[in-house]
């Protein structure tokens, strides 16, 4: 089963172009959609959530038109907001087995038996029984897989997971997401480069409601390669060659700047070449390099 996107625009009654022109076709597996704040991520997966419609544009889930046959695609969705707030005072298993009954799971002892399969899954069987105001937020993210869980879904969106998370709740989520069936699509929306290098095959930058690159991290890292080159240099020169070079990063490594530039052949006097990460094509792509050129 693949999710179809064609086409789809969102202005907001502010003014804010939120979607343009989005066009893009996932198949199962994780894919990854990296963006800043405000690039539109949350825009396109409340849309893909059937939670909110677009001005223009068609979705397709398989045979399934996802913007007028919503509740056939509800039946296939799982989905994990941005922000996910739980009831502070109620219990996990109790929590859980609600949202199963809403999801439609009525006999009472096949949703007990998926309700505690889940909270073996996520590794939260052992906090059952704590109420929910209690949990750290890795422990509420994992959570929060759960409940997308219920039902089998065919598609599962996930809405920044890792913001705030410490990097050993990091770890565990992104264990958690690994294993997730193949035959499932899982689409992660993040701002953070690394939840798409540890986890993705594929992805896509998005940056002002477009998409401006779709390709398998790896491909996208061999685009820069021989390009990208860097110096470490004082932090007043910074700026200066700011001016005449295209600048992809400048980061401070042991207190000295070190910056990275995207260009055909030695920029200039002491740059040599760098060994480019998924970060250096993130920041090129933002800054509206074309890595794709000379892309193997
Ligand atoms: P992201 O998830 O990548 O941070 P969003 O989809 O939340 O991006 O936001 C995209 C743009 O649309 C931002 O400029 C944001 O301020 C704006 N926006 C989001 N939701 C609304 C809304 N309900 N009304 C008006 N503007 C919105």
């Amino acid at each position: 089963m693949n999710l179809v996107i064609e086409n789809l625009s969102k202005r907001y009654p502010n003014g804010v172009q939120a979607l343009r022109d989005v066009t893009l076709t996932v198949g199962p597996g994780m894919f990854g959609l990296l963006g800043p704040n405000g690039a539109g991520k949350s825009t396109l997966m409340r849309t893909l959530a059937t939670l909110q419609d677009p001005d223009t544009g068609s979705v397709r889930l398989g045979d399934i038109d996802l913007l007028r046959d919503k509740p056939a695609v509800r039946q296939l969705l799982g989905y994990l907001p941005q922000e996910f707030g739980v009831y502070p005072k109620v219990k996990a298993i109790d929590l859980l087995d609600h949202l199963g009954r809403l999801k439609g799971l009525a006999d009472r002892a096949l949703r007990k038996e998926t309700v505690e399969a889940l909270l073996r899954r996520t590794n939260l069987w052992e906090a059952r029984n704590r109420a929910l105001g209690t949990f750290s937020g890795g422990m509420k993210q994992r959570f929060g897989i759960a409940q997308a869980l219920i039902g089998d879904p065919r598609l599962l969106i996930v809405d920044e997971p890792t913001a705030g998370l410490d990097p050993e709740e990091r770890v565990r989520f992104h264990d958690l997401l690994s294993e997730i069936s193949e035959s499932v699509i899982v689409l992660l929306s993040t701002h953070i480069v690394s939840d798409v290098s540890d986890l993705c095959s594929r992805m896509a930058i998005m940056h002002q409601g477009e998409l401006r690159l779709v390709q398998q991290p790896s491909e996208a890292i061999a685009g820069l390669r021989g390009r990208l080159w860097e110096r470490t240099v004082e932090k007043a020169e910074v700026a200066q060659l700011g001016e005449s070079l295209s600048l992809i990063s400048t980061r401070l490594v042991a207190g000295r700047t070190r910056v990275r530039v995207l260009a055909e052949s030695a920029p200039a006097p002491g740059f040599v070449t760098a060994e480019p990460e998924l970060e250096d094509v993130y920041f090129a792509v933002r800054r509206g390099a074309d890595i794709r050129s000379r892309a193997a």
